[in-house]
C-alpha cells in the first residue's frame, strides 16, 4: 500500500485526467491523435511519456498522481478498442452528448472484457512513485454515448454490461496498488433523466465491493471548438449539476469532481452533495492563460464556503490534454501554489 493516504493531507492537489503528449508519441494539442510509432517502439514510448508525465507533476507538486493517460488515444474509446462485441471498422455518426457529430465504432453483439485493459499501466505506474495514485476509466452513460448500438438496443441495458465489466477491470485496478478509481460522465451534465433512472445506479454497479476510494467526474468537456460553441450556449448561469446532484449525494460514490474554474456554475450548488468529497476544479482547461497561484486560491476560498476543508481536493475542470505541454506545465505549478495558499490560511 502508498505511505501516504490520499486523505491525510489538507487540499491533495489532482489533476482530472489526460495530460499533453509529447509530440515523438502522438501529434500534440489534438485529441484522438494518432500514435507516432508502432510495436515495441510505441510500447516504450507510452512508458517512457507515463515517466514524463508522472515526474512533471511530480515537481509541480501535485498530490495525487495519474498516468496522465499517456496510454490512450482517447479516454472512452481507449477502453472500448480491447473489449469484444465492437466493431471499430463498422462506423456510425452520432451525435456526441446530444452536441457534436463523431464517426463511432458499432455495438454488434454482447459486449466482454477478455482481459485486463490498464492493469499493466496501472502496475507501471505504482512501481514508479509512493503518492496516492488516481486512475481514470469511463463511466457506462459516457461509454454509451460514445458507440452506435445495433445490438441491445437499449441505452440503458448496454450501460449496465458496461458497468459490470468497468467492475471487474475497477478491482483489478484496486488490486494492482491504485487508490482513487474515477469515472468521467461528461454525460451527467447532459442526459439528466437518465442520470435519475438509471445513471446514478450503473455507477454505483461499477464501483460495486471496491475498497478503494471511488470518484466521479463531470464537466463541461475538454476544451475544444464543440463544447466552447456549446457552452456559449448556456446563459450566464449553468446548473446543469443540479439535476444529478441528489441522486448522487445518496449515492456510495466518495468524491465527485467539477468544473468551478471560469465556469458559470453558482458556487452554492455544491451545497447539495454536502459530506462528499469535492474535487475542485481551479484550472481552466479551455485557454492557455495560466491561473495565478491567487485566481486558484480565489476559487478554492469560494468553494470552502460549500465543502469542509478535509473534503476539498483542489484539481483542473477536465483533462488537459489539448493543451500545450508549456501550458500544462504552467497549470499544474498554478493548481499546485494556489492550494499551498489556502491551505496555509487554513492551518493559521
Ligand atoms: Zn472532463
Amino acid at each position: 500500500m502508498t505511505t501516504l493516504s490520499p486523505t491525510s493531507l489538507l487540499l491533495p492537489t489532482s489533476t482530472a485526467g489526460s495530460l499533453p503528449k509529447p509530440s515523438w508519441l502522438a501529434e500534440p494539442e489534438k485529441i484522438w491523435s494518432p500514435w507516432a510509432l508502432e510495436g515495441d517502439q510505441l510500447m516504450d514510448a507510452k512508458q517512457d511519456a507515463l515517466r514524463v508525465s508522472l515526474q512533471e507533476q511530480l515537481h509541480a507538486g501535485i498530490d495525487i498522481v495519474s498516468d496522465g493517460e499517456q496510454t490512450r488515444q482517447h479516454f472512452v474509446t481507449t477502453f472500448i478498442e480491447h473489449l469484444d462485441g465492437v466493431d471499430f471498422k463498422q462506423r456510425a455518426t452520432v451525435k456526441i452528448r446530444d452536441r457534436y457529430d463523431a464517426s463511432v465504432p458499432t455495438v454488434v453483439g454482447a459486449v466482454s472484457r477478455q482481459k485486463p485493459v490498464f492493469v499493466d499501466d496501472a502496475k507501471f505506474l505504482r512501481a514508479q512513485t509512493d503518492q496516492p495514485i488516481k486512475w481514470a476509466l469511463p463511466g457506462p452513460m459516457t461509454m454509451i454515448d460514445t458507440l452506435y448500438d445495433s445490438h441491445y438496443k437499449s441505452r440503458e441495458k448496454l450501460a449496465w454490461e458496461f458497468a459490470k465489466i468497468l467492475n471487474d477491470e475497477a478491482r483489478e485496478l484496486e488490486a494492482a496498488g491504485v487508490d482513487i478509481i474515477q469515472f468521467d460522465e461528461p454525460a451527467f451534465n447532459v442526459f439528466f433523466d437518465d442520470v435519475n433512472d438509471w445513471g446514478v445506479a450503473t455507477l454505483e454497479r461499477a464501483i460495486e465491493g471496491l475498497k478503494c476510494e471511488t470518484a466521479v467526474h463531470i464537466c463541461y468537456g475538454y476544451g475544444i471548438k464543440a463544447n466552447n460553441d456549446w457552452k456559449k450556449t448556456l446563459g450566464s448561469e449553468w446548473r446543469q449539476y443540479e439535476q444529478a446532484f441528489p441522486k448522487l449525494q445518496q449515492s456510495s460514490i466518495d468524491i465527485i469532481s467539477l468544473e468551478c474554474q471560469n465556469s458559470h456554475v453558482p458556487m452554492d450548488l455544491i451545497e447539495l452533495i454536502r459530506g462528499k468529497k469535492v474535487m475542485i476544479g481551479a484550472i481552466d482547461v479551455a485557454t492557455n492563460t495560466i491561473e495565478t497561484p491567487e485566481e486558484v486560491a480565489n476559487t478554492l476560498r469560494k468553494a470552502l464556503q460549500f465543502v469542509d476543508a478535509d473534503k476539498l481536493y483542489p484539481s483542473t475542470n477536465c483533462g488537459m490534454a489539448p493543451l500545450s505541454r508549456q501550458v500544462a506545465r504552467g497549470k499544474l505549478a498554478a493548481l499546485s501554489a494556489g492550494a499551498a495558499i489556502v491551505r496555509k490560511e487554513l492551518t493559521a
